[in-house]
């Protein structure tokens, strides 16, 4: 099995952490570079089970100039490309506007998409089913995975429900 996964969330709700933690040091430095409008592969993990290649998203974000409508048909197009789509909250600060806005791009998407809610390390486990629920009524989310990407909790449960949608 092969596929293609975006990884999308606000800033710094732990993308880039994640993606350290599942493919090594090497992606840090890819991620640092500006965005352009073409997608790119951040990564490629090599598994038991097969290839997934880790896309990035321009254009997710709320759009600062006129450009943004163009940006926004661009994501557009990587969400329906890709296999799986990874949207990846912060647990610690809870739902926000950025939030909000990424979830209105996922609408009319008909590709999977994961809610991944990270930093668990950093709550109490009881504050977690009061945000799966909030999350939850709006977008159907395919999965919901609490992951904590600094220290790996349920990395490798996240990386296995991926490859069952491949
Ligand atoms: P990005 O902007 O979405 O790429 O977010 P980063 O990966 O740069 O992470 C933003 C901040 O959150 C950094 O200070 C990370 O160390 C921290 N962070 C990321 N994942 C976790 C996590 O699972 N637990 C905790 N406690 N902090 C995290
Ligand atoms: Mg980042």
């Amino acid at each position: 099995k092969s596929g293609f996964v975006a990884l999308i969330g606000r800033p710094n709700v732990g993308k880039s952490t994640l993606l350290n933690h599942v493919l090594g040091q090497k992606i840090a430095i890819m991620s640092n570079k500006p965005q352009t409008t073409r997608n790119r592969i951040q990564g490629v993990y090599t598994g038991d089970k097969g290839q997934i290649v880790f896309i990035d998203t321009p254009g997710i974000h709320k759009p600062k100039h006129r450009l943004g409508d163009f940006m926004t048909k661009i994501a557009q197009n990587t969400f329906n490309e890709v296999d799986v789509i990874l949207f990846l909250v912060d647990a610690k600060e809870g739902k926000g506007r950025g939030d909000e806005f990424i979830i209105e791009r996922l609408k009319n998407v008909n590709t999977p998409v994961f809610l991944i809610i990270n930093k668990i390390d950093d709550v109490h486990p009881d504050e977690l089913l009061p945000l799966i629920k909030e999350y939850s009524q709006l977008y159907p989310f395919k999965e919901i995975i609490p992951v904590s990407a600094l220290e790996g909790n349920n990395v490798t449960t996240l990386l296995e429900q991926i490859y069952t949608y491949l």
